[in-house]
């Protein structure tokens, strides 16, 4: 129900007024599946409204190319959920949550044969069966994709389910608050990005599904305007804590482009899928030397994200990279049909830019690609702040120090079913927003964003988001050591107070948009600086140079919390243990024959 009020606070502030039952905060993969399992599992599509910053259709996940991961055993009959499992938490360095893990794990055999029926587009072997193939870091071909477009198809598949069922979709909406008094949460703030209104959404339940932090780094595989950190920091605002900051996955192939060149400058960090290694993709330095042999004779370029970054960087820095700074990765042996078949959207993206893969390397470097850390949640989704969950990238636990490729989207698809089917099970009644917390909260919220809209400041905020961006990279980057860490938190201090004093258009304006973002990020750059500076050790995608060994002492998980006089309180919590049957299978020491791939 939606009812326009006026503030008491400012005469000339008026906002609208929303009440439901269940706020989807995020509209991507893990959003939509959410509100797909409320309704299937009887919560009224009156009481949900699911909304993003974006049309509907057009989230994160759309980028998402090489596949979903997902015991099916198409290809390779001896692997399972616990074999899922395990390799899961072997990529994590056991300090994913077990049960978190296993979760994903048991789920995605029936949500991929769900999303079959539901139409999604997988790529089939030659008898019709959905076809999987081999991924960094797993014992067994187990990733389902949609040629190199899975996350499209996948979120297309969901959208079409989710608009068939009827549930309301608000498009263009950007939250900035959470409505919570440190125990329950009563709703969120936001603004409509066309036209400006100010929002009120009363709702006894939110469900946080705002994607990751990686684009905190300045190169980085993420679409520009997301995975800024809006879902971690929202919820740390509203009193939940944060998990795992410090751990952010670099992919190993982001584009490595001539910046001078304008045809190439955009495509700077962008994805090269790793599905072009898992379909035999090599790589080699500028001496032509196929170098993973030294740094992984066995697994060679299908080894875990973070040894094969690492190994990148280490020939870059090394004076073995490219004119471009990257290395190369050579598919040509491949057949052009093969390419044009099990890559096509990578085949089609170098074309365009004059490059034929199936007769030359294309150039590759890291890339901040996937954040592991966010907000801390039990087995149902929910944070320790009643009625609020988070889910989906937003979330933490399900990956540790490292994410196997495929997870992500396994994860969205699980949680939201799990989250869904809780919030379901308890009922979805509207909120009751107790006055104080408009008048206390909200109201003054929306005071302060009115202000800031048409501020003339000092300071340009684009100056400072790239700012900002180039410290986490220079300081938080790939190898990380204590002094600079230190430093990047000092500089972080200098970009608060700039933050604090911005040059502004109006409310509909990019620069306000982006003006929210840095605030979210100021906020998830911080909890990734202290994490990092914290955890005295290396272990998965956390490389600290002056701890470059992994500890056993360390097998805890760091959290950040606002601590009640202010500022950020960091605590360190034990990690719990795998079941019987995942505890068995890792025991079981499976690992990928490098010689399958051949
Ligand atoms: C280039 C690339 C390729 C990838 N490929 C794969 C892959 O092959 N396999 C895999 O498993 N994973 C992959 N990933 C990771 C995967 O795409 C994501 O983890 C996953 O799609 C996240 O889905 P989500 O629903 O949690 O969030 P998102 O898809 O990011 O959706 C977030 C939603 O929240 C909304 N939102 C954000 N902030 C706000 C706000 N303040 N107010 C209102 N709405 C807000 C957005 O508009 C959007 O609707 C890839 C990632 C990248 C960057």
């Amino acid at each position: 129900m939606e009812s326009r009020t006026d503030s008491a606070i400012d005469s000339a502030l008026s906002y609208g007024r929303i009440d439901v039952g269940v706020l989807v905060i995020g509209a991507g993969a893990a959003g939509a599946r959410t509100a797909i399992e409320l309704v299937d599992n009887g919560v009224s599509v009156d009481d949900v409204l699911v909304l993003g910053k974006r049309n509907h259709g057009d989230a994160h996940t759309t980028w998402a190319r090489g596949g979903i991961n997902g015991a099916l055993g198409t290809h390779d009959a001896e692997d399972s959920w616990a074999i899922h499992a395990a390799d899961t938490l072997n990529e994590g360095h056991h300090i994913n949550d077990p049960a978190k893990v296993e979760t994903v794990a048991r789920q995605l055999p029936d949500r991929l044969r769900e999303l079959d029926e539901w139409g999604m587009a997988f790529s089939r072997t030659e008898d019709g069966e959905i076809d999987q193939r081999y991924f960094g870091a797993q014992s067994f071909r187990r990733t389902a994709f949609a040629g190199d477009h899975t996350g499209e198809s996948l979120l297309d598949t969901l959208v079409d389910q989710a608009q068939q069922r009827s549930i309301p979709y608000r498009e263009n909406v950007m939250v900035t608050k959470l409505l919570s008094d440190g125990d329950q949460v009563y709703g969120a703030v936001g603004f409509d990005m066309a036209d400006g209104e100010f929002l009120l959404f009363n709702a006894g339940t939110v469900v946080l599904a705002a994607g990751g932090y990686a684009s905190l780094y300045n190169r980085h595989t993420s679409r520009d305007d997301e995975n800024n950190g809006d879902g971690p920091a929202l919820a740390y605002d509203a009193g939940a804590s944060l998990m795992d900051m410090e751990f952010v996955q670099f992919h190993p192939t982001g584009m490595a482009v001539d910046e001078t060149d304008p045809d190439w400058e955009p495509w700077d960090g962008r994805l090269v899928t790793e599905a072009v290694r898992g379909e035999g993709g090599r790589l080699y330095n500028a001496d032509g030397e196929r170098f993973m042999k030294r740094y992984s004779p066995d697994q060679m370029e299908l080894d875990a994200r973070d040894v094969v970054a690492r190994a990148i960087a280490q020939e870059i820095a090394e004076g073995r990279g490219t004119e471009n700074g990257g290395v190369f990765l050579d598919i040509s042996h491949r057949d052009r049909q093969f390419i044009q078949t099990r890559l096509p959207r990578m085949y089609e993206r170098f074309a365009g830019l004059g490059v034929d893969m199936a007769e030359e390397p294309v150039e590759v470097a890291p890339a901040a690609h996937y954040g592991m850390g966010g907000v801390v949640v039990d087995d149902n989704g929910e944070t320790e702040i009643d009625g609020l969950f988070a889910i989906g990238e937003t979330m933490a636990g399900v990956h540790g120090a490292n994410r196997l490729g495929g997870n992500s989207l396994a994860e969205t698809v699980a949680f939201g079913t799990v989250t869904g089917r809780r919030i379901a099970s308890e009922g979805a009644e509207p909120g009751a927003l107790p006055d104080s917390i408009v008048g206390g909260i909200a109201e003054p919220h929306m005071a302060h964003l009115d202000a800031l809209a048409d501020s003339p400041g000092k300071y340009d905020v684009d100056t400072v988001f790239t700012e900002l961006q180039e410290l986490l990279w220079e300081h938080a980057g790939i190898l990380r050591g204590g002094d600079r860490l230190s430093a990047g938190l000092d500089e972080l201090t200098r970009l608060q107070t700039k933050a604090s004093d911005l040059e502004v258009g109006p409310i509909t304006s990019e620069s306000f948009e982006f003006a929210m973002d840095l605030g979210f990020m100021l906020l998830t750059a911080e909890a990734v600086l202290r994490g990092a500076l914290e955890r005295a050790e290396s272990r998965g995608a956390h490389y600290r140079t002056d701890h470059p060994d992994e500890r056993d002492g360390w097998r805890r998980n760091i959290t950040a919390k606002r601590a009640d006089l202010g500022g950020m309180a960091l605590a360190t919590e034990p990690v719990g243990s795998p079941s019987e049957g995942v505890q068995a299978a890792l025991e079981e020491g499976h690992k990928l024959e490098y010689h399958q791939l051949e």
